[in-house]
């Protein structure tokens, strides 16, 4: 992995030799060492450009590598970039693709900037709960004012090019090819004799910030996400740019910097960027299995889903068909998507020209045989009940051309049912969609007994186009998010049966992290889904005992949001949750009358609960090989129910805590109310014995 490096004309061209995305391994950050110092050290060398060509200029650290030997090895980074303030020749940067992270900071700490007028700049470091530990903290303040450079740091979202010149980050723009550019900027540099221009030697850009800049960004961090360490010490960061000498200020960040890079937060932010990227990828199938093409689809059923999936497709540049039976339900269903269409152009996330574009891919319409006639996917969107779906999927065998794939949206039923119905079963596959579908980034890709590897890795290719993250699972009851809901819903409710407050339980697991409570969910998605579901499980699985108090809610006509009460009350047109005293006297009648006994439950117990719950199942699902493994368990809870990126998912909780002590609580809980609900999985004893971890 030789780093390309010339001379011409008394300008050295050291160029990045990394791919994919030129990060600063170990072993480039050396060969970039060697070559700049070599460069600069021969006589007949002016400047040196700094490149990764027309492609990626830098990624930054190779993250794979952090707490790994790798990441001290010399130069480390900071010994890198610092290095550059010694060098006595001009550097300049020709930034092609992006420089993100340590790139930019290296970028930064050469003399001047020029960029591909596509080129795109960030430092990405707060989505994995950390800071830019090589000086960027202090460096962009000294190039763009502090007003722009907080907000990049806090936000993460690159600039483009252009935005980048305007501020001062970039210092001259290429239209055309980057290098040849590059060497006429140099020469230009050259001739006017420009001096070597150190970023440490400026001072911040606080020029028309306003002074109560930092003060405002702190109130904002703590209002939004309480607490975040690394957008807080980013802020204290930047304050100290402006307070600080640039050596000091250096100190100051690379402290920061050590300090949140060990967090547990941190870590578990770094655990879910790989676990996202090792979802995608299906252990048992060939990396030679093609993919079919995908040019058109159709859905059917234009309820809440449907819509939502016909949101996707659109948005993706796929012409789709919207099928339903009534034509209100397709009235419905479109008026949907106008509305949300119209939401993104009001927002600014859409033009009015790219809305009418995006909508005449939609095409509605009742006439199932012509709609599926000539797709190549079909997804199935109706009513969750199998006889319809199975006379669905015999109608799809019958129209839908040779070679489409059919699929299937539904939540709970046995897909394997539904595919046995049909004469190519190979075909079938689920498309387990999250209300709001064209919000929610997970998408479970079912595979059912008989579903043939190129279905399932044309279904897995898909759902990046549809900005999806894919998780494939096996057929069961609930697939694996669903499934171990039932588990964290059965102990919510038991939870209540002994004495605690709805309010208690949300509030207990908000402050957790949770994106809503278990209650505000019920709420939110209708308290009568959980019910239908319970009622069935009573008949199929009446081993899994739940409390009837769910049920009691319900009969009193409170489904939730939708009817204005549910476990909380709600006024006409707000969703703001308000305490009722008839649902605390419904609860208070049940607990009367089963005789539970009642004590005081602490917000500890009740998060440790309800988290066990989820991994103690998500265990059976991996021994079961229903999920191909535990990361992507956790991919399903952050993606999918609201998990807090900050703690991984429910199994890499577990694995923070220790098996052993997992199992050991579980134990201790089968003593309690209930205990017979908690049997630890076999894979969870075994692995607790080794002292090994879910994987
Ligand atoms: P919905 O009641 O909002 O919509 C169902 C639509 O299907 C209605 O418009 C109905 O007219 C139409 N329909 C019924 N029979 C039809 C037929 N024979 N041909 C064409 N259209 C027909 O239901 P939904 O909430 O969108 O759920 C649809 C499916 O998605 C279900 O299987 C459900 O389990 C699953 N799902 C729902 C959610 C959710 O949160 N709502 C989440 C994931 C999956």
């Amino acid at each position: 992995m030789e780093s390309a490096y010339v001379v011409k004309d008394g300008v050295a061209v050291v160029s990045f030799d990394n791919p994919p995305v030129n990060s600063l391994s170990a072993v480039q950050r050396k060969k970039l060492h060697e070559q700049i110092l070599h460069s600069a050290a021969r006589q007949e060398v002016q400047a040196i450009v700094v490149t990764g060509g027309e492609g990626p200029f830098c990624g930054g650290a190779e993250i794979r590598e952090f707490n790994t030997p790798a990441q001290k090895a010399a130069p480390t980074m900071p010994e890198l970039i610092e290095g550059l303030d010694k060098v006595d020749k001009l550097l300049i940067a020709a930034i092609g693709g992006f420089a993100y992270g340590a790139g930019l900071e290296l970028a930064m700490a050469l003399h001047y900037r020029i960029a591909s007028a596509y080129a795109q700049l960030g430092l990405p470091e707060v989505k994995f709960g950390f800071l830019p530990g090589a000086g960027g903290t202090q460096r962009l303040p000294r190039l763009m004012p502090m007003e722009h450079a907080a907000p990049l740091m806090l936000s993460g979202v690159p600039l483009g090019a252009q935005q980048a010149f305007d501020y001062g980050l970039v210092d001259h723009l290429s239209h055309g090819e980057l290098l040849e550019d590059a060497l006429a900027y140099v020469r230009q540099l050259i001739a006017a004799r420009m001096p070597l221009r150190r970023t440490s030697a400026l001072p911040a850009r606080m020029a028309s910030a306003p002074p109560e800049l930092f003060a405002t960004l702190r109130a904002d961090i703590n209002k939004r996400t309480p607490g975040h360490k690394g957008k807080l010490s980013i802020v204290d960061c930047c304050e100290a740019a402006t307070t600080l000498p640039f050596e000091t200020g250096r100190e100051f960040e690379r402290a920061r910097f050590l300090k949140l890079l060990a967090t547990p937060e941190s870590k578990a932010l770094r655990y879910n960027f790989f676990a996202e990227r090792q979802a995608a990828k299906i252990a048992d199938v060939s990396p030679d299995v093609r993919p079919r093409e995908i040019r058109k689809a159709a859905v059917i059923g234009a309820g809440t889903m449907g819509a939502g999936i016909a949101i996707c497709f659109a948005s993706a540049g796929i012409p789709v068909a919207l099928v339903d039976a009534q034509s209100e339900g397709l009235e419905r269903g479109m008026a949907t998507i106008r509305g949300v269409f119209d939401a993104q152009v009001d927002k600014g996330r859409l033009t009015q020209e790219a809305r009418e574009r995006t909508l005449q891919l939609v095409t509605p319409t009742l006439d199932f045989a012509s709609a599926v006639s000539c797709v190549d996917v079909i997804v199935e969107a109706v009513f969750e009940r199998l006889d319809l779906k199975q006379q669905i999927f015999r109608d799809l065998d019958r129209l839908a051309p040779k070679g489409a794939i059919l699929a299937t949206n539904t939540s709970m039923l046995d897909i394997d049912q539904i595919a046995a119905v049909t004469q190519r079963e190979a075909d079938v596959i689920g498309m387990h969609f999250f209300s709001p579908a064209h919000v929610m980034r997970l998408l479970e890709v079912v595979r059912c007994a008989n579903t043939s590897d190129d279905v399932l890795v044309t279904v897995m290719q898909l759902a990046r186009k549809l900005q999806k993250t894919a998780v494939l699972s096996r057929v069961c009851d609930g697939f694996i998010g669903n499934r171990m809901l039932q588990r964290y819903l059965q102990q919510s409710l038991f939870l209540l049966d002994e004495g605690c407050s709805i309010a208690q339980i949300d509030g207990a697991m908000e402050k957790f992290g949770m994106a809503m409570g278990p209650f505000a969910v019920g709420d939110l998605s209708g308290l009568d889904i959980g019910w239908s579901i319970r009622k069935r499980r009573y008949v199929e699985q009446p081993e899994m005992v739940y409390s009837r108090i769910a049920d009691r809610i319900c009969e009193a006509g409170r489904l939730g949001q939708k009817t204005g009460k549910g476990w909380y009350r709600y006024e006409p047109g707000s969703r703001k949750r308000l305490p009722d005293p008839e649902a605390d006297q419904i609860l208070h009648a049940y607990r009367e009358e089963t005789g539970v006994a009642q004590r005081v439950v602490s917000d500890d117990e009740i998060v440790d609960r309800l988290m066990l719950a989820l991994a103690n199942e998500g265990a059976r699902i991996l021994d079961e090989a229903v999920a191909q493994r535990a990361s992507d368990i956790d991919v399903v809870y952050a993606t999918g129910y609201g998990f807090p990126v900050t703690k991984g998912g429910p199994m890499h909780y577990a694995n923070t805590l220790g098996l052993g002590e997992v199992l050991a609580r579980i134990r201790k809980y089968q003593q309690g109310y209930q205990g017979g609900q908690w049997q630890p999985s076999p894979l969870l004893v075994q692995l607790a014995g080794q002292g090994a971890s879910f994987e």
